[in-house]
């Protein structure tokens, strides 16, 4: 740190203590931050796009899973003849996070690090003690094979709650009926795809939106900071018309006096967007009536007022004249709305990862063990460098020893061979000091998660190492935060810094 920034740390810590005595804990909490992966600077942006189920919206998850399992089992039943004792499973909304793969060979449910080794598995409802056996990683597991399915969006949970609960009801019935493991997942994807797309679900959402939807009522607020400093915003949602219409009317209609309806927040509105072939494809661009009737096409500009359906990103960037990297786009779905940006744009990416909000929730619980588990990766780098140093001594001293031509005295051999002795004996010795700290880390990263979600642990974290989630995020999104109006804490022109990028070799 230089003296410069040292001060100035000094002197922000102080102003802090100073207001906390007098009774105002400034400081904002950690669930509430927005986090950089890499350097954005607000003042370069001029146009925000926000995505609307799970950013704007954000859902209350186990009235939703309630909903989707019970639309996706009667469907089972009436459309893909599923025996009717399935209805009576009953939701379990801990048991599924984001990240999770469906292993559609062998019926499991995975946790996955990003360096796509298995961390922990399902089988049923059942954690699975031997992972061993399935012998993961002789395939890669990718999402695209056919064999694999990642659960990325929040939407997906109850397919991944389903797909166990299902197995575990059938295998545990009658001594065991013989599940086909992806045919299973296959029905399950089509009744929850089609209780999605014939209105059933929409249909309950709308009958009682604040069952499903909370309320931000700082998010109002939020989008007219951004507005304030001359930025235009956008909305591009997948979903249609009258439901975007229903829960956006929900959400902002009459909060702030200058912004009677939702639509008047936004320079453009996008329905059913079908992102990422937004990204992609070269759909046009239709004009909808307030009842969501097709009345034209738009040609050569997109206009404040009206609400659009489909549309593509080479007409978007085109008519609007805003330079790609000066676009910020902000959605929840790593495929659809971070990854497929990111790759085919250069708009800025953020992603909104409500389950922060859980994460990082009373971290003083577990602040000690975090600490115990930074000083232990510590020991463990140590060790593992004077491992690779000693074996890398302890072959050059071999090396002398059974060479023909090395030219020592009777002394110096006899010096030699005692200090391979030695040498031996400590990497015993640095061995199972190393496999101490592993057990050691284990242990402390079972205490650490028994705080958050009982089946899988952390969200982010996969073992010892990043979720395949989290490695996602950390290569796709350059900001993310738990909500859109936490934006409200920064300046309309922050500078948002990552933390500075330490390659392995540099340390
Ligand atoms: P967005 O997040 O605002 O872009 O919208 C997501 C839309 O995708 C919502 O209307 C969801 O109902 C819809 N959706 C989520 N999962 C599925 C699915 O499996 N099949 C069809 N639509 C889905
Ligand atoms: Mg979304």
């Amino acid at each position: 740190m230089t003296p410069v920034r040292e001060r100035v740390e000094r002197d922000y810590q102080s102003l802090l203590e100073i207001l906390s005595r007098a009774g105002h804990d400034v400081r904002l909490e950690r669930a509430r931050q927005v986090y950089a992966n890499r350097d954005v600077s607000l003042s370069e942006i001029d146009a925000v796009g926000f995505d609307m189920d799970y950013t704007l919206a954000l859902y209350n998850q186990a009235e939703l899973d309630a909903l989707s399992v019970a639309k996706t089992l009667e469907r089972l039943v009436s459309e893909r003849g599923y025996p009717e004792h399935i209805l009576d499973i009953e939701p379990d909304p801990d048991f599924a996070i984001r990240g999770l793969v469906i292993d559609k060979e062998h019926g499991n449910i995975l946790k996955v690090d990003a360096g796509r080794r298995v961390t922990k598995a399902y089988h049923g409802l059942r954690a699975v003690d031997q992972l061993d056996r399935y012998e993961y990683g002789r395939e890669a597991i990718r999402q695209n094979g056919g064999r694999y399915h990642l659960i990325d969006t929040l939407f997906a949970l109850p397919e991944a709650f389903l797909y166990a609960a299902l197995i575990h009801k059938f295998e545990a019935r009658d001594g065991g009926v013989p599940v086909s493991y992806y045919q299973l997942f296959e029905d399950i994807r089509y009744c929850i795809d089609l209780a999605h797309r014939d209105r059933s679900l929409k249909d309950a959402i709308m009958a009682d939106v604040a069952r499903y939807i909370g309320r931000d009522d700082r998010m109002a607020s939020a989008l007219h900071k951004f507005r304030s400093t001359g930025k235009k915003l956008f909305l591009m949602t997948n979903s249609g018309h009258e439901y975007t219409h229903a829960v956006m009317s929900y959400l902002l209609d009459g909060r702030l006096r200058e912004y009677p309806s939702w639509r008047n927040y936004f320079d453009i509105v996008v329905t059913a967007a079908t992102k990422p072939i937004f990204f992609t494809g070269r759909r046009p661009f239709l004009e909808l009536d307030d009842h969501g009737k097709i009345t034209g096409q738009a040609d050569g500009s997109l206009d404040r007022g009206t609400v659009y359906q489909g549309g593509n990103l080479t007409d978007f960037e085109a008519w609007t004249g805003w330079a790609s990297n000066r676009i910020a786009y902000i959605g929840d779905h790593i495929y659809g709305d971070i990854l497929k940006s990111k790759k085919i744009s250069a708009w800025k990416t953020v992603m909104i990862i409500q389950e922060m909000t859980d994460e990082l929730r009373d971290p003083d619980k577990y602040r000690e063990q975090i600490l115990k588990v930074r000083a232990l990766e510590e020991e463990l780098h140590r060790t593992t460098q004077e491992l690779v140093y000693e074996s890398h001594m302890g072959h050059r001293v071999q090396g002398v020893l059974t060479s023909d031509d090395a030219e020592l005295d009777a002394g110096s051999l006899e010096e030699l061979k005692r200090a391979a002795l030695e040498l031996r004996k400590s990497t015993e010795r640095l061995k199972r000091e190393r496999r101490g700290i592993i057990a050691d880390l284990m242990e402390l990263d079972r205490e650490i998660e028994a705080n958050f979600n009982p089946y899988w642990g952390l969200i982010f974290k996969a073992g010892n190492e990043h979720s395949v989630f989290a490695s996602q995020v950390e290569l796709y999104a350059d900001l993310y935060t738990s909500a859109v109006s936490n934006f409200l804490n920064y300046s309309p022109n922050q500078y948002f810094r990552a933390p500075r990028d330490v390659m392995p070799h540099e340390l």
